[in-house]
């Protein structure tokens, strides 16, 4: 799911067009719910920006040909006004875009693998697992983030 973020979707997509019917088998039951998972976990995070709130958006800067952006836990910001201006203003003429933290917005980022990994990282940090060069996170840390 880290490693791959568009991963799950795909596979899940793959089996619906595959499968014969409308029984869905567990691999399938499996998938759904691990999305839904990834949808409605609560970042723990407190907003970077006004130090109060929990944070509920990030933000990406996308370059000038739209072919690279930046991403940082501390684009990130709760839902009052004033946060989104300040990170607004932080970027410049470059108005930056603003996802919601959900797992279905990595792919909404880029379609480009190694890029979705970065957002993924970001999302390791606002979700507080490992992060950073040489982390890694087990497949017991993985399990507890997504049953919790
Ligand atoms: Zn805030």
């Amino acid at each position: 799911m880290f490693n791959e973020p568009g991963f799950i979707p795909w596979q899940l997509n793959l089996i619906r067009k595959r499968k014969n019917g409308s029984n869905k088998n567990a691999l399938e039951k499996h998938l759904e719910w691990l999305i839904a998972k990834g949808e409605t976990r609560e970042p723990q995070m407190i907003c970077p920006q006004c130090n109060k709130e929990r944070v509920e958006y990030f933000s990406v800067r996308y370059s000038y040909d739209g072919r690279d952006f930046s991403i940082s836990p501390a684009y990130t910001c709760c839902d009052s006004a004033r946060c989104t201006e300040k990170l607004k203003a932080m970027a410049g003429g470059r108005g930056p875009h603003f996802f919601r933290i959900r797992w279905s917005s990595i792919t909404r980022v880029t379609t480009r693998k190694s890029d979705q990994k970065r957002v993924a990282d970001v999302f390791r940090h606002i979700f507080n697992l490992p992060y950073g060069k040489g982390s890694r996170l087990t497949a017991e840390k993985a399990f507890e983030f997504f049953s919790s």
